[in-house]
């Protein structure tokens, strides 16, 4: 890929200062580890509205759908203030051409999900989303987005790295120019890919891909990134990474000895009853496409779809 990937963090989880306390909530794994393929664009609402560091704390309050910002000491309505500034830092985002994002757990103004939203009693319900976090969500529905503390689950965290990685590779075909010959490539190199995560979205996408040459083609880009950016959200599973895995026995058909193709098949039957990780049957795959010049499986980005080094299928 030419460049690097450009992700949306909150800003606490770089170990910046901009707390409430004063304090951070420096992720290491997000900043070292995935900060050596991502730049990262940051964004700390509460500062960027306008608030000081330190602050008073803040919580959600009132109805879980529409609750408002208020400080809990003072009980002042922080509502308006970040709301019209988040209005204003949605749109500017726009431009930064985000492959993802990834909020801080639990805040009341960039939690994703299951952030406390307390009632007139002083009851709290795990059922809010952060206010930044919504109107970001809000104008990017399907952009890939995760929480820092959901991305210590292997597979969500190698779910959430492929997407970003997927939609980096589309953003770069798009910047090519639209053309039906690279949107046929694109997705014939990411059959697999699409399959571990639907077999019914990959028809879909199949079906858009190859029919209909009146629709111009700008539309079919357009409908196809959406088909594409719904199917990456649908997560992987064992299930669904097994049918692939036996599915691409079916390319080695005539090559594979019947020793390897045992081997091939227990590796397969391992990784189904959760012995082994992932990374065991997918590197095997990858010395017969090798070992066999497979040039078809050696294009299906199913079998490198980030880089080795984050180690992203060793757990999963
Ligand atoms: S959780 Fe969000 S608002 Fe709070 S300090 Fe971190 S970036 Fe800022």
């Amino acid at each position: 890929m030419e460049n690097r990937i450009k992700v949306g963090v909150s800003t606490c989880l770089l170990g910046e200062n901009v707390r409430y306390d004063g304090g951070h909530k420096l992720d290491r794994y997000v900043r070292d580890t995935l900060g050596e393929y991502m730049d990262f664009v940051s964004v700390c609402p509460e500062v960027e509205c306008g608030m000081p560091v330190p602050r008073e704390a803040m919580r959600l309050v009132g109805d879980s759908e529409s609750p408002r910002l208020v400080t809990i000491r003072t009980q002042k309505d922080m509502t308006k203030q970040m709301l019209d500034w988040a209005t204003i830092r949605v749109l500017q985002l726009e431009s930064e051409d985000l492959c993802g994002y990834i909020f801080k757990s639990n805040s009341p103004s960039s939690g994703m999900e299951r952030v406390k939203v307390y009632n007139d009693n002083g009851m709290p319900q795990k059922k809010g989303v952060g206010l930044f976090a919504k109107a970001f969500m809000e104008r990017f529905p399907l952009l890939p987005t995760e929480e820092e503390g959901r991305l210590h689950d292997p597979r969500l965290r190698e779910n959430f790295i492929e997407s970003i990685f997927a939609l980096k590779r589309w953003r770069e075909i798009k910047k090519e120019g639209f053309t039906r010959g690279n949107l046929v490539a694109f997705h014939t190199c990411h059959k697999l890919q699409l399959m571990s995560h639907s077999i019914t979205a990959y028809r879909a996408m199949g079906k858009l891909v190859a029919g209909n040459n009146e629709m111009p083609v700008n539309e079919q880009y357009r409908q196809y990134e959406t088909l594409l950016l719904k199917a990456l959200r649908l997560k992987c599973t064992v299930k669904k990474h097994t049918n692939v895995l036996q599915h691409m026995m079916g390319y080695f058909k005539k090559q594979l000895s019947p020793d390897e193709k045992r081997e091939l098949l227990d590796v397969i039957f391992q990784y189904h009853g959760g012995m082994t990780p992932l990374i065991v049957p997918v590197t095997l795959f990858n010395h017969y496409v090798r070992k066999y010049h497979k040039s078809y499986l050696k294009k299906q980005t199913y079998l490198n779809p980030h880089p080795t080094a984050l180690k992203l299928r060793n757990h999963a």
